[in-house]
């Protein structure tokens, strides 16, 4: 069984991360999305075990002294990581999985498993973006300048991923995400191969 593909999808604060992923993991159901753990609160709606595993800090600093994150960050003042056994069981299993995360888990992650595909979602443009983070309205107006702010940074790192997509229709960077997942499960090198080939004889 040819181990699961672990796609890694970043892209500033914003930009739709989220509603891409659930219009991908719509039209391919064998997508499995990691859930992060973060110290962070959950804004309203979020619940715990589904949007993330939200936990204490001791407890993430604990997990970090095991060694037990595949990547970790801090992000906006609070830790974000991915832990190792749950990436490892899925792939195992030959299950796909997207872990949605940030440049510095992206780059955590390409050192650890350099077979990952790296692809960074952009917006269209600076002003999208800025509409896009104030008309959420969970941030105020601090926050909205450090997330901009940070949002330049980030852009300026797309070189370092296999794959940049431009987030103007949601309908449209999900197909494209789609089909570069397609593509990359197509791979010889990465261990597509044909049916037994073998006439069977009578
Ligand atoms: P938010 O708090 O807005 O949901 O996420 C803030 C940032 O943290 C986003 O850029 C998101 O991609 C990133 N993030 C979410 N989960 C993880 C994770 O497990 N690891 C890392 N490195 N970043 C994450």
């Amino acid at each position: 069984m040819a181990a699961g593909l672990l796609v890694v999808l970043s892209g500033p604060s914003g930009v739709g991360k989220g509603t891409v992923c659930r219009r991908l993991l719509q039209s391919r159901p064998s997508l499995q999305l990691s859930l992060s753990l973060t110290t962070r609160l959950p804004r309203p709606g979020e619940k715990t075990g589904r949007e993330y595993e939200f936990t204490t800090r001791s407890r993430f600093q604990k997990l970090i002294s095991q060694d037990a994150f595949l990547e970790w960050a801090v992000v906006y003042g609070q830790y974000y990581g991915t832990l190792k056994e749950r990436v490892e069981k899925s792939l195992g299993e030959g299950t796909d999985l997207l872990l949605e995360i940030d440049i510095q888990g992206a780059l955590q992650v390409r050192r650890r498993l350099g077979e990952a595909v790296l692809i960074f979602l952009a917006p269209p443009s600076m002003e999208v973006l800025h509409r896009r983070i104030a008309g959420r309205g969970t941030e105020d107006a601090a926050l909205l300048r450090r997330r901009l702010e940070a949002a330049q940074q980030e852009l300026a790192t797309y070189h370092l991923y296999d794959y940049l997509v431009i987030n103007n229709r949601v309908e449209d960077a999900a197909t494209s995400l789609d089909a570069i997942i397609e593509a990359e499960k197509c791979k010889v090198s990465r261990g597509a191969r044909p049916p037994d080939l073998e006439v069977k004889q009578r």
